[in-house]
C-alpha cells in the first residue's frame, strides 16, 4: 500500500491530471506530472513538473526515481515509456492495457478475440485494402486512423471506394480502421476502478450525448433498458479481467436500434463521461484513480444524487469570458475550469455538474444554464 505524503507520477498534464492532481492533493500525496508543455493544466497545479518529451530517458529516469506508482492521463503517451518505467515502480494501468487501446486496430481485434461484440469493421494498412474491406461491409462507412484520434479527430464518412481513397490519402496514408455506421439509439459508458487484486468498483452507467463527434452531454442515471445497462456493465468488467487491469477504466458502448450492444473504445484512464462522479458519487473517479494506483480497496461508487454533465468547449469563448455567474447563481450547477489560457472551438476548457434529485430537474439547470451561456441546444 502507497501511503499519503507518498509522491505519484502522471503522464501527461491535461484536465484529466489536473483532476487527479487535485484529488491526490486533497488525500495527501505529492503529485509529479510529466508533460512538455509549460503551461499545462496538471503541470500548474502539482508539486514537481518536469517538462519534456514522453520518451526523453532522462526525464523518465527522474519521474522513476522521485515517485511511489506511476499513471496515466493522455492515452497517447508511449506504452514503451510506461514499459521503461516499470523497471522504477509500479506503473498502474501497465503498459499492455495502454498500448491496446492506443490502437483502434488492436483493440477491435481484441474485443472481437474476447466474444464482444463492435461494429463491423476491417484493417487497412495501405490503399490497396480498402476494395476487398468496402465489398464487406455496408455503407455508410467511417474511415478512422488507427492511432492518436479523440473526439472525432481523424475520422471521415465514406460510401464509396473513390471516397475511401481520398479519405485514406488525405489521413496521410496510415492504417486506418473502416468501420460501418450503426444506427444509434444512444450511447452510454462504464467506467469501472479494479485494483492490483482484482476488486472491481463500477459507477452507474452514464448516457452520452455527442456533438460533432465530442462528448457534450453525460446523464446518469441513463434512461437505457435497465437490462442493456447490466449487460454494458459485465461486458466492461470482462474486459478489465482479460486484461488483469490496475486502474480506471472507462468502456463506450454503442446501444443500436435492434437492442445490440456494441462496444466503441476503450480508454485506460478516468473519462471524460466519468466526470458526473466528483459532484454525483461518493468516490470520484479521480480519487478512484489514486486509490487504484496505491493498491488500496476501491471506494464506494454509489449515486449521490441525479447528475446532467454539460462540457464546455471553447465555442462560448467566442465573445469573451463566458457569463459564469449564470452557473455560479444556481444552488445546483457546479463549475469546473482547467485553466487553460487559449480557447479553441472544440477544445475542452472546463465542464458543469448539474445535480438534482431526478434527471429531469438536473436537465431543467442545465437547460437554463445552456440558454445563459449560449452553448449549442
Ligand atoms: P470515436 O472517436 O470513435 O469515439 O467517435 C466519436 C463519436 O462519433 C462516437 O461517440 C459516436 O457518436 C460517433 N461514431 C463513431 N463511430 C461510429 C459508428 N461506427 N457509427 C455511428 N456513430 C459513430
Amino acid at each position: 500500500m502507497i501511503l499519503p505524503d507518498a509522491s505519484l507520477g502522471v503522464l501527461g498534464g491535461g484536465q484529466l491530471g489536473r483532476m487527479f492532481t487535485l484529488a491526490a492533493h486533497s488525500m495527501g500525496y505529492r503529485v509529479v506530472v510529466l508533460d512538455p508543455d509549460a503551461s499545462s493544466p496538471a503541470g500548474l497545479i502539482a508539486d514537481q513538473h518536469i517538462m519534456a518529451d514522453y520518451r526523453d530517458r532522462a526525464a523518465l529516469q527522474m519521474l522513476g526515481d522521485e515517485c511511489a506508482a506511476i499513471t496515466t492521463e493522455f492515452e497517447n503517451v508511449p506504452a514503451d515509456s510506461l514499459e521503461h518505467l516499470e523497471q522504477y515502480c509500479p506503473v498502474r494501468p501497465g503498459a499492455d492495457a495502454v498500448r491496446i487501446a492506443q490502437n483502434r486496430i488492436d483493440e477491435k481485434t481484441f474485443i472481437q478475440e474476447h466474444g464482444l461484440a463492435t461494429a463491423p469493421f476491417a484493417a487497412i494498412y495501405e490503399v490497396a485494402d480498402l476494395e476487398a474491406a468496402i465489398a464487406g461491409l455496408t455503407p455508410p462507412l467511417l474511415l478512422k486512423t488507427a492511432s492518436m484520434g479523440y473526439d472525432g479527430k481523424g475520422q471521415r464518412q465514406v460510401s464509396t471506394l473513390d471516397e475511401a481513397r481520398v479519405a485514406f490519402r488525405d489521413m496521410g496514408d496510415i492504417p486506418c480502421v473502416l468501420e460501418e455506421m450503426v444506427d444509434l439509439e444512444r450511447e452510454i459508458s462504464v467506467v469501472l476502478a479494479r485494483n492490483i487484486n482484482g476488486e472491481t468498483a463500477v459507477y452507474p452507467v452514464g448516457e452520452n450525448r455527442h456533438v460533432n463527434g465530442i462528448l457534450d452531454t453525460t446523464l446518469v442515471p441513463s434512461t437505457a433498458d435497465p437490462a442493456i445497462t447490466e449487460q454494458a456493465i459485465g461486458m466492461a468488467s470482462q474486459l478489465a479481467d482479460t486484461l488483469n487491469y490496475c486502474g480506471v477504466l472507462a468502456v463506450e458502448f454503442f446501444c443500436v436500434r435492434q437492442g445490440e450492444l456494441l462496444i466503441n473504445e476503450i480508454a485506460p484512464r478516468p473519462h471524460n463521461s466519468g466526470h458526473f462522479t466528483v459532484d454525483a458519487c461518493t468516490t470520484s473517479q479521480f480519487e478512484q484513480q489514486v486509490r487504484m494506483m496505491c493498491g488500496l480497496t476501491p471506494g464506494n461508487t454509489g449515486l449521490l444524487s441525479a447528475v446532467v454533465m454539460t462540457n464546455l468547449t471553447g465555442d462560448i469563448w467566442d465573445n469573451g469570458t463566458p457569463a459564469w455567474q449564470h452557473v455560479l447563481n444556481e444552488p445546483g450547477a457546479h463549475l469546473h475550469l482547467y485553466g487553460k489560457r487559449e480557447a479553441r472551438p472544440g477544445r475542452k476548457m472546463g465542464h458543469i455538474n448539474c445535480t438534482a434529485n431526478d434527471v429531469e430537474s438536473a436537465l431543467e439547470i442545465t437547460a437554463r444554464i445552456r440558454t445563459a451561456l449560449h452553448i449549442n441546444p
